[in-house]
């Protein structure tokens, strides 16, 4: 039996109803869970305390405090999630980067030749040789007006991949003077491209005039949580580069010890224009290893809801094992500590993501990813465009991820120090006997 002082804000009397709550008590060693508690004194005393005996209880491990999950990261999905943005013109969301930013202290922004945006949130004096750049993209596949050809017609250009029996008759959105104006497909030009068919220019029919270099996107509403999932004109990458900005939040809100590298891209609808770019023009420091943020499409081995996934490879290349492991670790920790905390570890190979031009130009880097609804608005059971979706559990432990990655506890160093350290300790303890019986050939 154990006496304890509990602080007057706990829920006393959810405890004496038969102690269906678990009430966790802050203690030095670590927090206690109790399970079951008997009163000796049942009134409050004066500073607000009240004395209690336990009859059962556990300790857990210290835990670190948990990331948002909270309003503050769901509100920076929903208004990313709300800015108009196709293949380049992702300037509303940049513009909106920007501004977040210069709310926050200790976070610095610069942009490159190629309109990619670096972000750095430094906190602390600690040194890290090798800190964490995590990157998304900003643009979705979409529309850009090139010119009216006609009363109430306007020919726009496609950017992006989806096939092109989902065009004639879909609804599709221009955003004009501040406002959306609601068209609909009327007709489409194709070219061949990387030996498939695909979708150049459509004439849309609108009520009213388009100016050339509007952004157009599917005809579907902001953001809408249904259950545990958020449904959006562009999950892809929007949930990517929110995940990227709740982080950042975090980090200062919280004051976190860190130094870490943010790069939102553009372009990379049509083939990751923009991260090769960032690559050649060295915008990211060569020090940096590179965790890519991606949504992908939902599979039987990798599904929605089942936490985030580190990618250890996509259709094109298997990513850097030792950035992919260091993930993998940072995950495990997490893992063990946050009981909300699940992740995945797959082969994503699906499609291809920045991570590949990552690999190839130079850089560490591994990919991560949460699972994706309609993929590019594509709904393949009604055979109809429809809102991509994710689930906002997995988004909020991406954000957790992030943290993570961002603090360092124990910095990259470019080695999987996990598989070093299992090798070495077999190494040990076999050595002998793998000697000793060493029989000489006869
Ligand atoms: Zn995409």
């Amino acid at each position: 039996m154990v006496r304890l002082l509990i602080e007057g804000g706990a829920d006393i009397d959810k405890a004496m109803d038969g102690g269906a709550t678990p009430l966790c008590v802050a203690s030095l060693q670590g927090h206690l869970e109790v399970r079951e508690l008997s009163f000796t004194y049942s009134g409050q005393s004066p500073c607000g305390t009240v004395l209690v005996e336990l009859k059962d209880w556990v300790v857990r491990p210290q835990t670190p405090p948990r990331t948002t999950t909270t309003n503050m990261s769901r509100k920076i999905l929903h208004d990313a999630m709300s800015i108009p943005t196709a293949p380049f013109v992702e300037h509303l969301v940049i513009e909106h980067i920007e501004q977040f930013c210069a709310r926050r202290k200790n976070v610095t922004l610069k942009r490159d030749a190629a309109g990619n945006t670096l972000i750095r949130v430094k906190q602390g004096t600690r040194k890290i040789a090798r800190p964490v750049c995590i990157t998304a993209h900003l643009d979705h596949p979409g529309f850009i007006a090139d010119k009216m050809t006609g009363k109430g017609r306007v020919r726009a250009f496609w950017r992006g991949g989806v096939p092109k029996e989902y065009f004639v008759g879909s609804g599709v959105r221009f955003w004009v003077d501040d406002k959306w104006m609601r068209g609909k497909v009327k007709s489409i030009k194709t070219v061949m491209r990387s030996g498939q068919r695909r979708v150049d220019t459509a004439v849309i029919t609108v009520p009213g005039e388009v100016p050339t270099g509007s952004i157009g996107m599917w005809d579907f509403g902001d953001p809408v949580v249904r259950g545990s999932r958020i449904y959006a004109r562009d999950c892809d990458d929007m949930a990517g580069a929110s995940a990227m900005l709740a982080c950042i939040d975090e980090l200062v809100r919280r004051r976190r010890s860190c130094d870490a590298y943010f790069l939102f891209t553009r372009a990379e609808e049509v083939g990751f224009i923009g991260a090769i770019a960032a690559c050649r023009l060295k915008t990211i420091p060569k020090k940096c290893f590179i965790v890519a943020m991606e949504t992908s499409t939902e599979l039987p081995h990798a599904r929605m809801g089942d936490g985030p996934i580190l990618r250890v490879g996509d259709r094109a290349s298997a990513f850097t094992p030792q950035v992919t492991a260091y993930c993998h670790r940072i995950a495990r920790e997490l893992d063990s500590a946050d009981k909300r905390f699940k992740f995945q570890r797959k082969l994503m190979d699906g499609g291809t993501c920045e991570s590949s031009a990552y690999c190839t130009l130079g850089y560490d880097a591994t990919g991560l990813c949460v699972a994706l609804g309609n993929y590019h608005n594509v709904n393949k059971k009604t055979g109809k465009l429809g809102p991509e979706y994710i689930d906002l559990d997995d988004y909020d432990n991406v954000v957790k991820w992030f943290v993570e990655l961002a603090r360092a506890p124990h910095p990259y160093t470019g080695k999987d120090e996990t598989l070093i350290k299992q090798i070495s300790e077999l190494e040990k303890a076999y050595k002998t006997l793998l000697r000793s019986t060493v029989r000489k050939p006869k």
